[in-house]
């Protein structure tokens, strides 16, 4: 895949993306959907990081998140997420979300990414959350 030798800075500096393959990847800088999931107040907006290695998520018009460092990927339903909030007893656990409708929302409100990458990026990467409602209502559906 080569990522890491891929990835570019955006006009202002502090974005980054990287297209391989055919497909474009954004660095991701977005709420928990499992905090927003839960309706918790003031979510923050965040870099994510892949927890085996440290490396930074990128998401891609593919349906899939990339780390940036060990170019591990996986289909956006199928991931899991941990943040202090949630886990406010830091208990580690990673929580997966059972809404589509969550996922589009975060992502179509990531700050930088859609600016840069634009509605036709957003409209790609919508679909395929789409696409995958079913792997999402798979998932065990988190409560309050
Ligand atoms: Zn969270
Ligand atoms: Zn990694």
């Amino acid at each position: 895949m080569a990522l890491q030798t891929k990835i570019k800075k955006g006009e202002n500096g502090n974005w980054k993306y990287a297209e391989v393959d055919g497909v474009l990847y954004f660095e991701i800088y977005m709420q928990c959907p499992v905090c927003i999931m839960l309706n918790k107040p003031n979510v923050p907006f965040t870099y994510w990081q892949h927890k085996d290695c440290g490396g930074r998520l990128f998401i891609g018009d593919n349906g899939k998140y990339i780390c940036e460092k060990c170019e591990t990927s996986e289909l956006i339903a199928l991931w899991g997420y941990n943040c202090p909030i949630h886990d406010k007893k830091g208990l580690g656990t990673y929580l997966k979300v059972s809404k589509p409708e969550v996922i589009a929302e975060v992502v179509s409100v990531a700050g930088q990414i859609v600016k840069s990458a634009g509605i036709p990026w957003l409209q790609r990467v919508l679909n395929k959350i789409d696409e995958q409602r079913p792997l999402f209502l798979q998932n065990v559906p988190q409560q309050n």
